[in-house]
Formats: C-alpha cells, structure tokens, sequence
C-alpha cells in the first residue's frame, strides 16, 4: 500500500509512465514515443478540459508540448495534474501508441462498461512493422501548385504512414492508408503552394452502441459531421456524406 501520488516516469528514451497511485490502487498511462503518428486524435477525445486562467484557450490532459503549452521535446505530453486515467486516448489511438494498465492489467473500463464501442480493427503495417489502424473515414484533397520536386517530397514526408508520395510534380495519395489524421493539413500551413482539405464523415465500423460518451467524443473528433452522423441508416448517410462534400467543395471556393 502506498500513499497518492501522480507522476511521469521516464522508462527509456522511447516510454514515459504516466503513473497514478492510490493506496492500493495503481494506474498507468504508457507512452511509446517511438509508435507516435503525431496524429492529435488523442487530444482530441480527452474529456478533461480546462479553461486557463479565464483565457478562452481549453487544456486537455493530453497533447502536443504546443497544445500543452509545456516545454518538452516529446511529441505528446500528458498533465498528470489533469490526467484521470479514463483510456480514452487509448481506446482510440491509430498507432497502438498508447496503453492504459490498471493494477498491473491492460485494461478500458469505458470499453467494458459500454460507454465506449470496440473498434472493428483493420489493422495494416507500415514498413518500420510499427501496426497502424483507421479509426475514421471521410475525404481528403490536396491541392499542389509547388515546382520544386525537393519542397513536394518534404511535404509528402510529413506523412507519418506513408501515404503521400510524389508523382512528377503532382502529390499522390493512397486514400487506403490515409487515417485522416490533419497532420498534413496542419503542416501545408508552412508550405505556400500547398492546401489540404480533411472532412471526417464517420467512425470506422464498431462494435456497440452509442452512449452518451460516445455522442460527445463523436462531436470532438468529427466536429459538425458528428451531428449528421446520429443518423443512423445507411441510405440516410449517403446522403449526409454528399452534404458535407459539397460543403467541402464550397469552402474550397470560398478561401481560393
Ligand atoms: S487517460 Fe483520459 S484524461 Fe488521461 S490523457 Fe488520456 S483521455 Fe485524457
Ligand atoms: S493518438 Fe496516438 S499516435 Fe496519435 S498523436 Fe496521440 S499518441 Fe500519437
Ligand atoms: S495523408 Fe495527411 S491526413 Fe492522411 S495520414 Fe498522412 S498526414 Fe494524415
């Protein structure tokens, strides 16, 4: 039996522990550096948000040392002051980045207690063996206008699972491995003659109902396709997914 404690414990170069102890209850948040697709999705779902000293600006407990505003040469840091060790970030990890173990076993109590659906996994591997898996689908454009091969092969690099790749002066996307994640939407902001467009219809396949949790976490990772997404027959989500394309499309007029 120990006395409460939260703390970050760096285990090698690649794994942090996020640890929290609790007299004879003990969790653990394991971060795998090495695995991370600096995709955001778990920023994203983390529950925890707070408002920082009466600015608009939210903190989760998960996030870039940017998001967090923490010094820190990781690619993801978690607050162990805000951190409640819900899995959430887990459960929805696409590069398997992340662990949650609660006294000593792998566990998702939101998964067992059906707060959250199980993934129908589609599982690929990427060239490093690392496993990688889609948790969204939706559409994504590129717009190239770039003529420097070099400038195009270092935007398609900032692809972490390898799914851009340069053909002549035109960037080619394998949509199959695209998770969708705005890394490189986020990226083109540093390149002038590159535009990313990202729209995310739906979550892959899962297992499960939709609870209460799972309506706001749908909200947080779609953002206003979520709402459309409570629809819940197939013929009525073709037709959200042609909505929010058009939509797409204008807002692409729009900012040209
Ligand atoms: S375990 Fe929960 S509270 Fe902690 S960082 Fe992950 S999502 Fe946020
Ligand atoms: S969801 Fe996983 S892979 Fe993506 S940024 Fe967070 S820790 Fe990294
Ligand atoms: S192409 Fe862009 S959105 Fe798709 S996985 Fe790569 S970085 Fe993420």
């Amino acid at each position: 039996m120990s006395l409460p404690s939260k703390k970050a414990i760096q285990v090698d170069e690649n794994t942090t522990k996020y640890v929290y102890r609790m007299l004879n209850h003990e969790m653990e948040l394991i971060f795998h550096e090495d695995k991370c697709l600096e995709c955001g999705f778990c920023h994203r779902v983390c529950p925890v948000t707070v408002s920082i000293r009466d600015e608009i600006y939210k903190k989760t407990a998960i996030g870039t040392p940017k998001e967090m505003r923490i010094e820190s040469d990781k690619k993801i840091v978690v607050d162990t002051e805000k951190c409640v060790w819900c899995g959430c970030c887990t459960w929805i990890c696409p590069g398997y980045t992340l662990e949650l173990f609660i006294n000593g076993e792998k566990k998702l109590n939101l998964v067992d207690n059906g707060s959250l659906p199980e993934f129908d996994e589609e599982v690929r591997t990427l060239e490093n063996g690392q496993k990688v898996r889609k948790v969204v689908e939706g559409s994504i454009t590129i717009t190239c206008n770039e003529k420097d091969a070099k400038v195009i092969d270092a935007f398609c690099d900032e692809c972490a699972v390898g799914a851009l790749s340069r053909k002549d002066k035109k960037i080619e996307i394998d949509k199959d491995k695209c998770i969708l994640c705005f890394k490189c939407s986020e990226a083109a902001q540093n390149y002038d003659n590159i535009s990313v467009k990202i729209f995310r219809d739906r979550f892959k396949k899962v297992k499960g109902e939709p609870s209460s949790v799972w309506n706001g976490i749908m909200l947080r990772v779609l953002g206003k396709e979520g709402k459309i997404k409570g629809i819940m027959s197939r013929s009525q989500n073709k037709l959200a997914d042609a909505v929010m394309r058009l939509l797409a499309k204008e807002e692409t007029i729009k900012e040209e």
